[in-house]
């Protein structure tokens, strides 16, 4: 039972958090990127997935740990093969933006059963004209970052 409802409203509160409170800087490649870089750069910069980008800083492109693991337990040759031919690829990439909520991501997170969301934003035209199919990452928002915001509204109750 409840008898003071006023904790209601904190955790509303919680939930309408802005994702551009708490997402982190996202850890890009490039498509043509091997797989043996991008295992080095999960380790250097220590994050479970990658996100690819074309030659217009266009987002194309998704990489985890396990779709890397999967290429290394075969005969494939991990310098020769970029991270293109293994990634999930547009449009099939399940994105966030700054002004969705905590709660919106982490609905995305669990729906789909993935770890991280892209924040994006359209990328523009040299009119400054958005393109609609075109986006650019400017954030990564993963389970941590959804715990963390747990953890520190925690501190403060
Ligand atoms: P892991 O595969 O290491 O457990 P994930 O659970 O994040 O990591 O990824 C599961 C699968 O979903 C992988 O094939 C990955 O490419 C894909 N994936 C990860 N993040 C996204 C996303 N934001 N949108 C679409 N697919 C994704």
């Amino acid at each position: 039972y409840v008898q003071d409802s006023s904790h209601l409203t904190d955790f509303n509160e919680l939930y309408n958090i802005k994702l551009s409170k708490i997402k982190s800087v996202p850890v890009v490649v490039k498509e043509e990127t091997s797989v043996y870089n991008a295992i080095v750069t999960l380790f250097l910069e220590d994050v479970g997935s990658l996100f690819v980008i074309d030659d217009d800083e266009a987002l194309v492109g998704v990489i985890s740990r396990k779709d890397l693991l999967k290429l290394t337990i075969g005969e494939t040759d991990i310098n020769q093969v970029p991270v293109s031919v293994v990634m999930t690829r547009m449009p099939n990439i399940i994105t966030t933006r700054d002004n969705d909520t905590v709660f919106e991501a982490a609905e995305k997170l669990v729906n789909y059963e993935i770890d991280a969301l892209p924040v994006v934003e359209n990328l523009t035209d040299k009119a400054g004209v958005p393109l609609e199919d075109k986006l650019k990452v400017i954030g990564r928002v993963s389970k941590t970052n959804i715990t963390r915001v747990f953890t520190d509204f925690g501190l403060e109750m």
